[in-house]
């Protein structure tokens, strides 16, 4: 059983897809419900794909599909807002930095506080948080894209975290780049299948995989 937060468009309708097709049950969550159906109903012939209201910034919300949720193998912190390219570090809007940082990483944060129980219950957990090279602290050096590049090095340092808190109980905790997508945030870029492929490979490691590392395609990338 995989959820995947913002599931309705982008990577997230494909990570859902692929990984139905790789035979898991997957919860298809969306802020809007309606259109957390489409997507679902789009998918018909696909697998197993479940539709479920999920506003990562609203921890009410979280705590009722955690509640409502049996059992969990996969979670993907997919869901993500404001690519800033408009901003530069010094003269940022420190509203809309705060605005990024508590959905890309307080959501994220939200959600694997509510689900690590469901993850370790598995035995097999795996979370995935869907990070970016604007994330690198080794690729930081024009200032631009200040909140959202902020957010995703801090999702980077959770990720360590709980990688270093969840090791021997079965759950292996990675930040994936899907690389520059053709999404609406990506706004140009690589097909989305390999975008979302990126991802899907961290969802489905063996039991000896990676745990607390940054990958791309399968390959570790610079933090
Ligand atoms: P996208 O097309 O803009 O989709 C973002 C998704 O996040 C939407 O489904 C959106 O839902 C959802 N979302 C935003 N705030 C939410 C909230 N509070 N609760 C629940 N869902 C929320 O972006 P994308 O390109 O698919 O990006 C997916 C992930 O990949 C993000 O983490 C992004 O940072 C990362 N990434 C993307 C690229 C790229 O080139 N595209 C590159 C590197 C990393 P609504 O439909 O309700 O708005």
């Amino acid at each position: 059983m995989a959820l995947v937060t913002g599931g309705a468009r982008g990577l997230g309708v494909e990570v859902c897809r692929q990984l139905a097709r790789a035979r898991m049950t997957v919860w298809l969550t969306a802020r809007d419900e309606e259109r957390a159906a489409a997507a679902v109903a789009e998918m018909a012939g696909e697998g197993d794909v479940r539709a479920a209201r999920l506003d990562i910034d609203d921890a009410e919300d979280i705590a009722t599909l955690a509640e409502r949720t049996p059992k969990l193998d996969v979670l993907v912190n997919n869901a993500a807002i404001d690519y800033d390219t408009d901003q530069h570090a010094l003269t940022a809007d420190l509203d809309r930095v705060r605005r990024d940082l508590d959905t890309n990483l307080f959501g994220a944060w939200r959600m694997a506080q509510a689900f690590a129980p469901h993850l370790r219950a598995s035995g097999h957990g795996r979370l995935v948080n869907v990070s970016s090279g604007a994330g690198s602290i080794t690729d930081m050096q024009s200032g631009r894209t200040p909140a959202y590049s902020t957010a995703k090095l801090a999702l980077n340092g959770l990720t360590r975290m709980l990688a270093a808190e969840l090791r021997g109980e079965g759950v292996l905790v990675n930040s994936v780049c899907p690389g520059w997508t053709a999404t609406d945030m990506g706004g140009g870029g690589r097909p989305v299948a390999e975008g979302a492929r990126s991802i899907v490979w961290a969802c489905l490691l063996d039991d000896h995989g990676p745990s607390g590392g940054f990958f791309r395609d399968g390959r570790e990338i610079a933090w």
